[in-house]
């Protein structure tokens, strides 16, 4: 036998082989659903700067041959993206501005949030971090122990949420390493997960990371994040059940989006999809003032219009808390209490 044998890494895990296969280009995304750059009002956008990424099993929820398919809406980048957008922003929020430490955001008391990765499975053509450098923004190994400082340092913290980028974009080696770490912080009761890989890779609810979060001692939110019905696929809501089961709450944030979910059918339909699979619906974001994506947009009248809608179609615990970040104020500001 030759030696070489224990050098060998072991074979990647399923879901790794799916997040390398999402980056595809605009032209093979194309072809794959049987359309061309003149089905879309302003084309589309050959190489963009912040780059597609399509993993395989939302590929294939995505509906042959129509231009205006609400999942295909979200990940292909159209010529719009690239016409003036005036008074938008690179860092609309002014998260730099809440930097406890390199990674670490503190907008608030009891909840301290750790940009655990700067990747994602998925690319979001309307997300607010499109334009981060994460360079200077994510938890690195050596930025590790000074997050986890400014969390031990403070017992206000009781909860810690990991955000990113996506968490779970880190092996589940890492993310072991760094529940435990801080599980070990006395004052941490809570850890809350924001990800939107459970829809994009279903397969990335590992075994492995089943029992991560069925064995820490701190009590698991899971916030996912869908934005349409269709997104809850069987192979998606049979990976939530698997968190269900391992007693982890599940909660659901959405963006509202134009031509995707902006009206109160597509929206109550979804979180009652949402509720079938476990999951109850906690936000829908306005979208924040991102340079690129004001395609996006949906205006607050039009949201407060769903808002009823919502309300009188959905139980109270299915409608969402529609929110708006407004730079400078420590909370989400709800829709109502946005000036008129
Ligand atoms: C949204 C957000 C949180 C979590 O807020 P909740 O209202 O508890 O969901 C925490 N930190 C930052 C920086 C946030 O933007
Ligand atoms: S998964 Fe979240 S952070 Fe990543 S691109 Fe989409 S919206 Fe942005």
């Amino acid at each position: 036998m030759s030696p070489v044998v224990d050098l060998v890494l072991p074979p990647a895990e399923a879901w790794q082989a799916q997040a390398r296969a999402a980056r595809i280009s605009t032209a093979d995304l194309l072809a794959h659903i049987g359309l061309i750059a003149a089905d879309f009002a302003e084309g589309v956008i050959a190489q963009p700067d912040f780059p597609l990424s399509v993993p395989p099993h939302y590929l294939s929820l995505i509906r042959r041959g129509d231009p205006a398919d609400p999942l295909l809406l979200q990940v292909l980048a159209r010529g719009e993206e690239a016409l003036p957008q005036p008074g938008r922003l690179t860092d609309p929020l002014e998260e730099a501005d809440y930097r406890a430490a390199p990674g670490v955001l503190r907008k608030y008391r009891s909840r301290a949030l750790l940009i655990a990765s700067g990747a994602c499975a998925i690319h979001c053509r309307y997300c607010f971090r499109r334009h981060t450098d994460y360079g200077a923004a994510m938890l690195t190994r050596s930025g590790e122990a000074e997050a986890l400082a400014v969390i031990s340092g403070d017992a206000a913290i009781d909860e810690v949420i990991l955000s990113g980028g996506d968490p779970l974009s880190l092996t589940d080696a890492r993310l072991t390493a760094l529940v435990s770490a801080i599980a070990a912080i006395p004052h941490v009761t809570t850890l809350r997960l924001h990800s939107r890989t459970f829809l994009a890779i279903p397969d990335r609810v590992t075994p492995a990371l089943v029992d991560l979060l069925a064995c820490t001692r701190l009590t698991v939110v899971i916030v996912t994040h869908s934005n349409h019905e269709r997104e809850i696929s069987h192979d998606v809501a049979a990976a939530l059940g698997r968190l269900r089961a391992a007693g982890v709450t599940l909660l659901n944030q959405s963006v509202l989006l134009a031509q995707v979910n902006d009206d109160a059918t597509t929206i109550a339909a979804h979180c009652r999809r949402l509720f079938a699979a476990g999951v109850l619906p906690y936000y829908l974001h306005l979208t924040d003032p991102v340079d690129g994506a004001a395609h996006f947009d949906v205006d607050e009248s039009r949201a407060r219009g769903i808002e009823t809608e919502l309300r009188a179609a959905l139980p109270g615990y299915l409608v969402p808390r529609i929110v708006r970040e407004v730079p400078g104020e420590t909370g989400k500001t709800p829709l109502w209490a946005l000036p008129t």
